[in-house]
């Protein structure tokens, strides 16, 4: 479903991304994990068009993202979804609105839709008594809720999440990544995640991908990498983080 081939991401003179490949086939979940500035939220913004490639292809669902043409690269967006580490809910929105904006607006939905498909996504995240409330009032927690139900109230097919719980207290965290958990099982989205948390990355991973300076140098499944790690890289980062 999601493809990036030779992919080069450069800072001024630092090579963030070298000539990357991954790819990631549809309904599955992929984690993501390495030491910091190895270049893994920089993937998910490019999938985002947050930012764009240096050099390189990135294929969605068959379909272009880059290098391709505006009116392209929007509808290949609409299929990718993201969590970032902190929210960015639209604070002057209540909390249905921030489900109903992108909605109406990107896939001309009615209001009526938008809010009825809104109000069942804050039911499964727990959240259904808060519609009326504005983001602000809500914990980190809560406010991380109502970020998932936001990004899937597009129908995405890829979901991004960016260490989605690492602004959270503690207590919170657990909350989130069990309603996270839930939705890998229960539904087909496809996931990308960068997470430091490893218990979860063992849980919901069907891959992981561990980066070192802009690469994949060690990939499999979470009990080959958890378990038994071929590279002393991987090894020595998982040991440090555990
Ligand atoms: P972390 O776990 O700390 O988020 P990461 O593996 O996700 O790390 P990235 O955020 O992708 O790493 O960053 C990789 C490198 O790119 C870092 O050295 C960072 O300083 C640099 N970088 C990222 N965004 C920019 C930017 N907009 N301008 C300049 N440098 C950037």
């Amino acid at each position: 479903l999601i493809r990036l081939e030779g992919v080069t991401k450069r800072f001024g003179d630092n090579t963030v991304l070298d000539g990357l490949d991954l790819s990631v086939d549809a309904g599955r979940h992929v984690t993501l994990i390495g030491p910091s500035g190895s270049g893994k939220t920089t993937i998910l913004r490019l999938l985002m068009t947050l930012a764009k490639p240096d050099e390189g292809t990135i294929t969605v669902d068959g379909q272009r993202l880059f290098p391709a043409p505006e009116k392209q690269v929007r509808e290949v967006r609409k299929k990718i979804g993201m969590v970032f580490q902190q929210f960015n809910l639209f604070p002057n929105m209540s909390v249905l609105r921030n489900l109903t904006e992108a909605p109406v607006r990107v896939l001309g939905l009615s209001g009526d839709e938008a809010e009825a498909r809104a109000r069942e996504l804050l039911d499964l995240v727990g959240l259904a008594d808060k519609c009326d409330a504005k983001p602000t009032r809500l914990s980190g927690g809560q406010q991380q809720r109502v970020a998932i139900a936001r990004a899937l109230a597009m129908r995405p097919r890829v979901l991004l999440l960016d260490e989605v719980t690492s602004a959270l207290d503690p207590e919170l965290v657990a909350g989130v990544l069990d309603l996270l958990r839930d939705i890998a099982r229960s539904t087909d989205i496809t996931m990308l995640c960068v997470t430091h948390e490893m218990g979860f990355a063992r849980d919901i991973s069907d891959q992981v991908l561990m980066f070192d300076a802009g690469r994949v140098i060690e990939a499999g499944p979470p009990e080959k990498i958890f378990g038994d790690p071929k590279r002393e890289r991987t090894r020595e980062f998982i040991s440090a983080v555990l």
